[in-house]
């Protein structure tokens, strides 16, 4: 049953820093707030002068539902007013947010292998799904393999590479010392593709670049799921 999407404030509990500029921000969870992995939810700030971005952004639930003690949400702290409100919220602070949305999910009955191609911080999701499988004792062959332009933008790596075990795969590769995310790699590490469910989520050309990549190597276009986060 999908869960219907509420609107609620929650409160920053914790702040975590992941990268030189990513985060990971902490919110209260309340105990009505259910959601399935890889849905996301919408925030409001409070931004005394926004830019032309505006006071709201969407954020994949990267915590799983199984972690009930909060929400948590991951990104970059780059330019925008909202990206610097957020960044220098206080503990404490409370924010807006609607959720939970979306479609992009893993469906826990379908045991059919998942292929989960992610670039950067479009490994949101799949950290909630790897987790949540994990908790759960889900043995549902899922692969997930992550590709980060450089060594310093590398985040989970340590929690996902424990989580693999006979059912998990999990693959990090750096482009700018691997190269891309090719037909190869995915060969290498997925052996039944063309039985796959595959999950693409990043940035607009890297979703672009994967569901043709996929597609070229004969994954029917119903067994792609696409979330393409704009604004990178
Ligand atoms: C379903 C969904 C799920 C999503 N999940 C996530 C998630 O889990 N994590 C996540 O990080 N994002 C996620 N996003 C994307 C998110 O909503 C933002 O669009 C994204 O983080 C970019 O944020 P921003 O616009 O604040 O830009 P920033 O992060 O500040 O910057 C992004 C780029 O825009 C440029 N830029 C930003 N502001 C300005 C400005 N004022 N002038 C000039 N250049 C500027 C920056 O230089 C940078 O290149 C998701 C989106 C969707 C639709």
């Amino acid at each position: 049953m999908p869960n219907p999407p509420q609107s609620f404030t929650s409160r920053l509990i914790k702040k975590e820093e992941l990268t030189r500029d990513t985060y990971s921000f902490y919110f209260e969870r309340a105990s009505t707030f259910e959601f399935i992995p890889g849905q996301y939810i919408k925030m409001v700030l409070n931004i005394e002068n926004p830019d032309d971005r505006g006071t709201s952004r969407f954020f994949s639930i990267a915590s799983s539902p199984t972690e009930k003690e909060h929400l948590m949400i991951t990104t970059r702290i780059l330019k925008s007013s909202f990206k610097k409100t957020l960044g220098s919220l206080p503990i404490g602070s409370e924010v807006q947010m609607r959720g939970p949305h979306g479609t992009f999910v893993l469906d826990e009955q379908d045991t059919k292998g998942k292929v989960y191609l992610a670039g950067g911080i479009g490994i949101t999701p799949a950290r909630s799904m790897l987790v949540y499988l994990r908790d759960k004792k889900i043995a549902i062959p899922f692969t997930l393999m992550v590709s980060f332009s450089n060594r310093n933008e590398i985040i989970f790596q340590e929690e996902l590479n424990a989580l693999s075990d006979d059912a998990r795969k999990v693959a990090y590769v750096v482009t700018s010392e691997d190269g891309r995310i090719d037909e190869e790699k995915i060969s290498k590490n997925v052996p039944d593709l063309l039985d796959s469910l595959f999950y693409i989520s990043g940035p607009g050309g890297f979703v672009e670049a994967m569901e043709k990549l996929a597609k070229s190597m004969g994954v029917r276009e119903e067994n792609i799921k696409s979330e393409d986060f704009p604004g990178y």
